[in-house]
C-alpha cells in the first residue's frame, strides 16, 4: 500500500497500483536520481484570471515528473515517495527553480507571478526566506514575481515556526496563499495569525455552486470574510462558464480551472499568454 498524501490532509491507503515494498523503493531511487541529474522533473502552469475583466493575474506551477518508462507522472504519484525518501526539499528547490525560470520568460512585459505550492517541510524551513531571495536575484525578478501557496495543514506540526518564516518571505515582497481552503484541518483561528494576501476556495466548496445554495452560502461568506481580511478569494477548480458567472457574482476577485484552461507545458503557457483563450466549457 502506499501512502498517499490527500488534501483534505489525512492520509489514506490506497493500493499501490506498482506494487510492494520493492517497487517504492524503487521510486525513491529513481527520484533521487532524477533530482540530482535533472531534466526528468517539469512544472506545468495554470493560468489564474480575473473574473471581472479576464485579465491573467497569475500561473500556478504544478510539479510533473516526466518517467523514463511510465509516462508523465502527476504530484499524487511522486510527493509521496518523495515525502518517504526525504527529498521534499531537493524537490522544492527543483520546482522553485523551474518556476522562476518560467517566470523570467515573461517578466517584465508581462507582470504575472507564478505561484508555487509548498509542503510542511517548507514551510518549516527557516532558510527558505533566505533560499528564495537569492533565487529571484539570480533570475533578476522581484518578490513580486512569485507567490507561496500553502495548505494550513503544514503549519500544524509549528505554527509559530511557520509564521515566522511566512512572515519573514511577506516582508521580503513575495505574495503567500491560503490553498484549498474549506478543507481538512481549515480553521478560522488559524485565518487570525497567518500573514497571507490570498485565499484560495477550494474546489468541492466552488463545484455546486450554481446547483445548491447552501454551497453558495458558503461561498458568499467566506468571500466577505476574505475581503474583510484584506485578502483575495481565488476560486479553484473551475470547470464550466455558468460555474464562472455564479462566482463572479458572489464576489469571488480571481479564478483558476479547466473553464479557463487546463496546466500546460511552459512553453504552450508562454504562447498562451499571447492570446489567452476566452472561458469556455472543455
Ligand atoms: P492544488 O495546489 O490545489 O492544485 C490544483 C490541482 O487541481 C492541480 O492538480 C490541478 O491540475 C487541478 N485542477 C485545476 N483545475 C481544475 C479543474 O477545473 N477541475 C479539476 N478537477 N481539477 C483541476 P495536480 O497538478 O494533480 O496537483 C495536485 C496537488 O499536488 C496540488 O493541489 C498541490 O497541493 C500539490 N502540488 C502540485 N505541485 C506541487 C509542488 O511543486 N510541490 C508541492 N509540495 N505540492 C505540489
Ligand atoms: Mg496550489
Ligand atoms: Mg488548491
Ligand atoms: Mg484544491
Amino acid at each position: 500500500y502506499a501512502a498517499k498524501a490527500s488534501r483534505e490532509g489525512v492520509r489514506v491507503y490506497v493500493p499501490d497500483p506498482h506494487g510492494g515494498t520493492g517497487d517504492r523503493l524503487h521510486t525513491m531511487e529513481e527520484l533521487r536520481t532524477a533530482l540530482d541529474e535533472g531534466g526528468q522533473l517539469l512544472v506545468h502552469l495554470q493560468p489564474q484570471v480575473d473574473l471581472e475583466d479576464g485579465r491573467v493575474v497569475g500561473a500556478e506551477a504544478l510539479v510533473r515528473w516526466q518517467h523514463p518508462t511510465r509516462g508523465l507522472l502527476s504530484p499524487a504519484d511522486l510527493l509521496p515517495a518523495a515525502e518517504q525518501a526525504g527529498l521534499l526539499r531537493p524537490l522544492a528547490d527543483t520546482v522553485l527553480e523551474l518556476s522562476l525560470t518560467a517566470a523570467a520568460r515573461w517578466w517584465p512585459e508581462r507582470r504575472v507571478p507564478v505561484s508555487v505550492n509548498l509542503s510542511a517541510a517548507d514551510v518549516t524551513d527557516l532558510d527558505l526566506p533566505t533560499k528564495v531571495a537569492r533565487a529571484l536575484d539570480r533570475h533578476g525578478l522581484p518578490a513580486a514575481a512569485l507567490t507561496l501557496e500553502l495548505v494550513e495543514d503544514t503549519l500544524m506540526a509549528d505554527p509559530e515556526r511557520g509564521r515566522a518564516v511566512l512572515g519573514q518571505l511577506r516582508r521580503l515582497g513575495v505574495r503567500t496563499s491560503i490553498d484549498d481552503y474549506g478543507t481538512g484541518y481549515s480553521s478560522l483561528a488559524y485565518l487570525r495569525h497567518l500573514p497571507a494576501d490570498e485565499l484560495k476556495l477550494d474546489r468541492s466548496l466552488t463545484l455546486d455552486v450554481g446547483r445548491d445554495p447552501r454551497a453558495a452560502a458558503i461561498v458568499r461568506h467566506t468571500v466577505a470574510l476574505a475581503h474583510d481580511l484584506g485578502l483575495t478569494l481565488v476560486a479553484e477548480g473551475v470547470e464550466d462558464v455558468d460555474t464562472a458567472a455564479v462566482l463572479a457574482r458572489l464576489g469571488c476577485d480571481t479564478a483558476q480551472g479547466h473553464a479557463i484552461a487546463r496546466p500546460m507545458p511552459v512553453e504552450a503557457f508562454v504562447d498562451w499568454l499571447q492570446t489567452p483563450a476566452p472561458l469556455s466549457n472543455p
